[in-house]
C-alpha cells in the first residue's frame, strides 16, 4: 500500500502515520524528519537546509525529491510507504507521479486531513517528541501514560522542533495554503482525494482512515 498524508503543519499526519506503519507494516517517509536527520548530521543537504526550515519555508523540490526517489528504492520501502509531508508543491506532485511510473509503482490513495486553522497554533507549540524512537506526543492532548516516560521505549528524554513556535507557525501556514492546498485539487481531479475530519479525537481520525483503506 502507497499512500500521501496531506495536511497543514499540526493536522495529525505524523501521529496518523505512526500509527499506520504499526497495523500494516509499511514504512512512513517523513521528508521533514529525513531533513532534520540531515540537518543534525551536518551533511551538504541539511547545512542548505537548515535555515529554511527554521524560517519556516520550504526546501527546495530538487532536494526533496531526491531525498525520496533514493528512499523509496530501499529495501523496507517494499512492502509499501506513507508519505508524510511530500508531496509539498505542485512540481513536487508530478515529480511523485514520474518517479513512481519509473519504478513501477502506483499510489492507492491520497488522504486530506482537514483541521481549522485556530487548533494548529496549539497542536504544533504542544508538541513534542522521544528522543530516542521519534514517538510524538501533546502536553495536553497526548501525554505518556507515565509522566516524562515514553511509552513505546521506556526514555526519559523528550525533544520540542525550534520551528514548532506561532510565528513560524504563521510562515509555514503561508507556504501551506500557497504551495500544497492545491495538491487538494490535483488530486481530487484525479478521482484519488479522500478527506477525513482531523478536529475529531486521535482513535477517532485513525478509525476513519482505516475506512478509507477498506476501500481502496
Ligand atoms: P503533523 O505531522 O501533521 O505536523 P502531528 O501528527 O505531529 O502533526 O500532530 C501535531 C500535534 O498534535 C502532536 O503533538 C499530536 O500529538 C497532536 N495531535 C495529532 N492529532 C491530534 C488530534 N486528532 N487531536 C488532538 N491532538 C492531536
Ligand atoms: P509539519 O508536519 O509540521 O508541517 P514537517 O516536519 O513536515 O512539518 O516539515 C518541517 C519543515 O521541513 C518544513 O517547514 C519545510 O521547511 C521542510 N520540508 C519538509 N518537507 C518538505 C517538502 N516536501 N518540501 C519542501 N520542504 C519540506
Ligand atoms: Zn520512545
Amino acid at each position: 500500500m502507497r499512500l500521501i498524508l496531506l495536511g497543514p503543519p499540526g493536522a495529525g499526519k505524523g501521529t496518523q502515520a505512526q500509527r499506520l506503519v504499526e497495523k500494516h507494516g509499511i514504512v512512513q517517509l517523513s521528508t521533514g524528519d529525513m531533513l532534520r536527520a540531515a540537518v543534525a548530521a551536518q551533511t551538504e543537504i541539511g547545512k542548505r537546509a537548515k535555515a529554511v526550515m527554521d524560517a519556516g519555508q520550504l526546501v527546495s523540490d530538487e532536494i526533496v525529491n531526491q531525498i525520496v526517489s533514493e528512499r523509496v528504492d530501499s529495501d523496507d520501502c517494499r512492502r509499501g510507504f506513507i508519505l508524510d509531508g511530500f508531496p509539498r508543491t505542485l512540481a513536487q506532485a508530478d515529480a511523485t507521479e514520474t518517479m513512481l511510473a519509473q519504478k513501477g509503482m502506483s499510489l492507492d490513495a491520497v488522504i486530506e486531513i482537514k483541521v481549522d486553522d485556530d487548533v494548529l497554533v496549539d497542536r504544533v507549540s504542544g508538541r513534542y517528541t522521544c528522543a530516542n524512537c521519534g514517538a510524538g506526543y501533546h502536553d495536553t492532548n497526548m501525554k505518556p501514560s507515565v509522566d516524562g516516560v515514553c511509552d513505546k521505549c521506556g526514555s526519559a528524554e523528550f525533544k520540542r522542533r525550534p520551528d514548532d513556535n506561532a510565528e513560524t507557525l504563521r510562515t509555514r501556514l503561508q507556504a501551506y495554503y500557497k504551495e500544497t492546498s492545491p495538491l487538494i485539487g490535483f488530486y481530487y481531479a484525479k478521482g484519488m482525494l479522500s478527506s477525513v475530519d482531523g478536529m475529531a479525537d486521535i482513535d477517532d481520525v485513525t478509525a476513519e482512515i482505516e475506512v478509507v483503506l477498506a476501500a481502496v
